[in-house]
This record gives structure tokens, sequence and C-alpha cells, in this order.
């Protein structure tokens, strides 16, 4: 059974812990170098990325992040979590960084312009016949990738329609809404099995 991590600088944590466990994985808080160590995977989990971003700093686990996302540890971001494991921001704070890894461009409070919080149904690649019913809260939007990464979900209803909400590129993943908030765990399965697949690899 792989050990997943999920980053506990802020956010919701317990939530991400508990969908890992309903599919199947051991979970681990990560705060310090030494956990991050340890794992086999990672969720960044939703929040407010600006928090997080300073207090990965402040906590030095930038690089250590940086580092390890770039040797191939499988990671996967929830709505704060994707501004994060994005290599571009728009609408950050000024001087906000990012721990990179996806090659995209993620715009904050994409939705919140028009609406704070709202819902839409998501066909998932590789996640089952039925859409996801995804909840989105103040939610980031994927603006643009670059050719190494697969766009897995689009929102399929509401004001929003079209607009790239889920991608993967190799071993990381990415959604701009909450897939631990409403019990249906797909998108904690399918991440589960890629870092399960990859320490199998190794
Ligand atoms: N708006 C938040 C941010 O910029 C993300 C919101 C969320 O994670 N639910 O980080």
């Amino acid at each position: 059974v792989p050990t997943i991590g999920v980053l506990a600088l802020q956010g919701d944590v317990r939530e991400h812990a508990r969908a890992l466990e309903a599919a199947g994985a051991r979970t681990l808080s990560v705060r310090r170098p030494e956990e991050l160590e340890r794992v086999d995977g990672l969720v960044l989990p939703g929040g407010e990325s600006t928090t997080m971003w300073r207090l990965a700093r402040s906590f030095e686990l930038l690089d250590p992040l940086r580092k390890r996302i770039e040797a191939g540890l499988p990671a996967y971001g929830s709505c704060a979590g994707m501004i994060m494991l994005a290599d571009r921001i728009r609408d950050g704070v000024a001087g906000q960084e990012t721990v990179g890894g996806i090659d995209m461009t993620v715009r904050r409070n994409a939705f919140g312009r028009q609406v704070d919080s709202f819902e839409a149904s998501v066909p998932l690649t590789g996640m089952g016949d039925t859409p996801y019913h995804a909840v989105f809260i103040r939610a980031p939007w994927v603006e643009s990738v670059g050719d190494a990464v697969e766009i897995l979900g689009r929102a399929e209803s509401g004001p929003n329609a079209g607009r790239i909400v889920a991608v993967r590129q190799g071993r990381l993943m990415a959604t701009s809404f909450h897939p631990e908030l409403t019990g249906d765990f797909r998108v904690h399965h399918y991440f589960a099995d890629l870092v399960r697949r990859t320490t199998e690899e190794e």
C-alpha cells in the first residue's frame, strides 16, 4: 500500500486524507521536508494559494517540493493546489510563487468574478462513464496548456461551460474543483492508482 502525503500547511487536509483512505491509500500529513521524503505521492489541497505559498516558504518546503516533483513524485492539486502545481499564474498577489510542474497557465479566482461558488457536471477522461458532479469554490480555471498536458475534463454545464478544469501531465494532475467534498472519490482512486503504478515501476 503506497503512502500518499497531504500537504498540511493550510486548507482542507482531513477531507483529502479521508478520500484517499477510501481509495485504499495510507496517508501522512506533510509539513516538514522529512515527511515529504517518506511519501510515494502528494496531494496539495484546496485552501488559499497565497497563504499556502507563504507557509511553504517559511516551512522551507518550496525547494524540497520542487525537487521531489522534478524527480518524478506523483502529485495531485485541487483548486489552490492546482495553482501551486501551475508553471504560470495570472491574478496572483505580488511575488506569488508556485511549486510548478504542470506546463499550464491558471487564472486565480477566475470563476469568482461571476459567482463565488457553483456546481457543474464534468465528464472526466479515464474515470468512468458518468460525468462528475463537481463543486467549485473561488476556483481557478486553466487558461492555456502546453503540448505535454492532457486535458481530462471541461465544465459541461453552466455559464463556464467549455473551460478546462482537469488536467494531467505525466505523474502530475490537477482539478479546479473539490472532489474530496462530494463522496464520489473517482479522482482520488485515479490518483491512488497512478501512485501505485509508479511505485511498482520503481
Ligand atoms: N481562491 C483560492 C486561491 O486563490 C482557491 C480556492 C480554493 O482552493 N477553494 O488560492
